[in-house]
Formats: structure tokens, C-alpha cells, sequence
């Protein structure tokens, strides 16, 4: 079946393009000063100046949280790392000592592979793990520097 577009039909202002033109500088000069008058209503922000607002269910880089005495509440039973699809996540148990709750002596996430999916956080029994840290600022040109220790993971920020 044939589609038949029909060419609109142009005004003598249109046809002659200046106008056209003239019309679009008018719009364009008019944001502009909408803009400096309305700073506040910018989409766009003065990035690194200022930052976005995080949504509550924001993916932030995965962190570790203790318990009330600041202990990790990381027991190193290792299903996160079984749960991960990117095998981004190493974790090392440290020497079981008797009567004592398992520590993890490594826990390594190489945040340049993790995806972001939150499948670890899921798997964890102990809520050991969760995404809320508010931390997006990851780019580096380190490759090394992807690689997030234990420490810093246990560093503090966003809503426990
Ligand atoms: S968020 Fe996903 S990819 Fe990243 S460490 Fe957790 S399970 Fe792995
Ligand atoms: S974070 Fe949770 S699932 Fe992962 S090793 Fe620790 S206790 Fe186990």
C-alpha cells in the first residue's frame, strides 16, 4: 500500500527563510535570559560544584556495615561472591577463633567490573551489605584504583 505524504503548504514567510531564522533567534535569545533570570530552574547542574539529588533507592558502590559495638557485621560466608555475575566481589576468611563470630580478613570489590545489579546485597543473610552509600564518583583513570578494600568499603556515609 503507497503512503502519500502531502508537503505542507508554506506561507510566503516561510518560503522566504529569514524569518524562519529571525523567529528561531527570537526563541533561542528568549531561554537564554529565562535561563539568567531563572537560574534555579535549570535543568542542568554545576557539576562537580553541585551535586544530584539521590533518589532513596539510588545504586550507590556497595559498603560494608557494622553492628552497634563497629564491628563488621560481615560473617565471610562467601554468598555474595557466589552471587555476583560479574565475579567482582574476593572474599577471604580470617582464622576462625573459637566461640568467636567469622570476620572476613579480605573483602575486595573490583568496582570497575560490578554492574550494579544488587544481587549481592539480596543474597547476603546477615544485611552485612547494602548499596545506600551515596557513592557514585567512581571514574579513575587508575585501573587500580577500581579495586576497594575491606577499609574503605567499612568507611561510613549514607543512611545505615
Ligand atoms: S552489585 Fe552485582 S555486580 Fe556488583 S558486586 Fe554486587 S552482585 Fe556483583
Ligand atoms: S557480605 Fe554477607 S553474603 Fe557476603 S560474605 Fe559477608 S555475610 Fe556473607
Amino acid at each position: 500500500m503507497a503512503i502519500i505524504v502531502k508537503k505542507a503548504k508554506l506561507n510566503v514567510f516561510e518560503k522566504v527563510y529569514i524569518f524562519e531564522i529571525a523567529r528561531g533567534i527570537v526563541v533561542t535569545i528568549g531561554h537564554f535570559c529565562n535561563s539568567l533570570i531563572n537560574p534555579h530552574r535549570l535543568p542542568t547542574l554545576n557539576y562537580p560544584e553541585q551535586k544530584r539529588r539521590l533518589l532513596p533507592n539510588y545504586r550507590g558502590r556497595l559498603r560494608l556495615l557494622k553492628n552497634e559495638t563497629g564491628e563488621l557485621k560481615c560473617t565471610a560466608c562467601l554468598l555474595c561472591v557466589k552471587a555476583c555475575p560479574a565475579n567482582c566481589l574476593t572474599v577471604e576468611a580470617a582464622p576462625a577463633t573459637p566461640g568467636a563470630k567469622r570476620t572476613p580478613a579480605r573483602y575486595d570489590l573490583d568496582v570497575g567490573r560490578c554492574i550494579f545489579c544488587g544481587l549481592c546485597v539480596e543474597a547476603c543473610p546477615f544485611g552485612a551489605i547494602d548499596m545506600n552509600s551515596g557513592i557514585y564518583e567512581l571514574a579513575d583513570k587508575d585501573p587500580a584504583r577500581f579495586i576497594f578494600t575491606k577499609e574503605k568499603l567499612a568507611q561510613e556515609r549514607g543512611p545505615q
